[in-house]
């Protein structure tokens, strides 16, 4: 073991399994968050936002002992149930297998997890409270230098390796890439986000399925809820941050109540404080984020949100995020760290890149496509082919969601299933017409034409 310093800073998700990943390598971590510590009484203002944990999650935190704690934290989603227009509920499973369910974490409760048992080790120490301003990102002689705004004044400190592990809105990405020939590509979806409670009650109404995902499709509006062990559901309403029914417009009780009462009447019945939690929660943004590179002279890298922020639509944002970490841990088994990140980020970037796609992509499905008989179809369909040709057919939902297969290669093997499928239909059409065709000859020529063999 090489003992080596390392500063994560961000003690989010992705910070916190980096952090236990480190410690367990033997090297002295310490971790630098902006936030109060959040295993502290009331941090966070007690909301939370869900995450829809699947296979790449789960195995990340297989790895280092913490999916028990998780899952008995965790709710099970075993498909999602549409909330149409009409009042009418569909159902749609997430996969053709028992086996193929989701799992809904509060963000806040896995984050505490993770960074308790970061925590547990001796040779890992945090600050909290206190935010990074500005980093030196060095070089293969010189160790990285950060600095931090905190109440008692700005401080520096230096270590071996920066881990900016700090968010979509990453400062140590901005610094790390000041200068160099660097890639940063922003996208800000022109929506955002609230959350909002929507409290456990009795059996018969929506939470009558508790093991869903909850979706209300919309061009102008879409509500995706998250079930809780305790049967509530913890919804978030996205909206465009600005036109005539926006972010921007709705701002008065009586604006609120009109947009719940014509768009999703069922939620205003089952939130009866709906229009005080709109108003009072705050508007969050989502931002994809394509940047290169990721890594410095085996001095800084960028792990999670800090290096490939994506929209939440394709529920992987904290799944590749964790899968980061074992990745990045795998990567150091060389014990030149320089080499190590360069491999990480060669190993990454092309599949959170096709992340990055499937995730724009997804905006539109869940805010239309969904609901459409057409997209119902094709998603039966997916199954059908799924179940007949198991070991041929592999829904692309199936691949990024239930397995670890790399992003990219999971895209790639879906385009070729379909191009198969194409391919196959088009040569069965083509048979049935030059059957039918010759059937049709056979039959103007009489039954036993010259060319009949029977
Ligand atoms: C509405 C919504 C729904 C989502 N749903 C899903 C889902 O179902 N499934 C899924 O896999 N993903 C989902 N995601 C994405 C997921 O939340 C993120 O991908 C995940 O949290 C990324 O983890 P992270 O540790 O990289 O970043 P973060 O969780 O953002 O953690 C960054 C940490 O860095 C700290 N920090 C920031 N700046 C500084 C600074 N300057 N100095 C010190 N500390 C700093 C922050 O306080 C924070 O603790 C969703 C996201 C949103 C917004």
């Amino acid at each position: 073991m090489s003992g080596r310093r390392v500063l994560v800073a961000g003690a989010g998700l992705a910070g916190s399994l980096a952090a236990i990943h480190f410690a367990q390598l033997g090297h002295r971590v310490e971790i630098h968050e902006r936030r109060p510590d959040p295993r502290g009484a009331g941090a966070g203002g007690g909301r939370s936002i869900n995450l829809g944990l699947s296979q790449r999650g789960i195995r990340a935190l297989d790895q280092v002992g913490l999916l028990d704690p998780v899952l008995a934290a965790a709710a099970p989603m075993r498909g999602r149930v549409i909330h149409q227009r009409d009042g009418e509920l569909d159902f749609q499973p997430y996969g053709s297998h028992e086996d193929q369910i989701l799992r809904s974490v509060l963000r806040d409760d896995l984050n505490r997890i993770l960074l308790a048992k970061a925590l547990e080790y001796p040779n890992v120490s945090a600050r909290f409270g206190v935010t990074l301003t500005d980093l030196d990102r060095g070089s293969a002689a010189e160790e990285p230098v950060c600095t931090f705004d905190s109440a008692s004044g700005p401080y520096h400190a230096s270590a071996d390796l920066v881990v900016g592990a700090d968010g979509a809105f990453s400062a140590v990405r901005t610094r790390l890439l000041r200068g160099l020939p660097a890639d940063f590509r922003q996208r800000v979806l022109p929506w955002g986000y609230k959350e909002f409670a929507i409290a456990a009650g009795p059996s018969g109404d929506v939470r009558s399925s508790p093991d869903a995902l909850h979706v209300w499709p919309g061009d102008d509006g879409l509500i995706v809820a998250h079930p809780n062990v305790n049967g509530s559901l913890t919804a978030t309403v996205f909206l465009p941050l600005s036109g005539e029914q926006s972010f921007a417009t709705l701002t008065t009780e009586d604006s609120v109540r009109a947009l719940f009462d014509t768009r999703f009447p069922d939620v205003r019945r089952l939130v009866p404080d709906i229009v005080e939690q709109f108003l009072s929660h705050p508007t969050g943004h989502l931002v994809t984020v394509r940047s290169s590179p990721w890594q410095h002279e085996g001095r800084v890298v960028l792990i999670g949100d800090a290096a490939h922020a994506v929209y939440p639509f394709y529920g992987q944002g904290m799944n590749s995020a964790l899968e980061d970490c074992a990745v990045l841990r795998e990567c150091l088994a060389n014990d030149d760290w320089a080499e190590a990140l360069r491999a990480f980020e060669r190993r990454r970037k092309p599949h959170t890149d096709v992340l990055a796609d499937l995730s724009e992509e997804n905006f539109d499905e869940l805010r239309s496509r969904v609901a459409s008989p057409l997209f119902l179809a094709r998603k039966k369909a997916d199954l059908v082919l799924s179940r007949v040709f198991p070991k041929r057919w592999m829904p692309l939902y199936t691949m990024v969601s239930h397995t670890t297969i790399p992003y990219a290669d999971a895209l790639r093997r879906a385009r070729r299933q379909h191009a198969a499928l194409a391919w196959g239909s088009g040569a069965a059409a083509l048979a049935l017409a030059l059957t039918g065709g010759a059937l049709a000859r056979g039959k103007a020529a009489g039954p036993h034409s010259p060319g009949d063999r029977s």
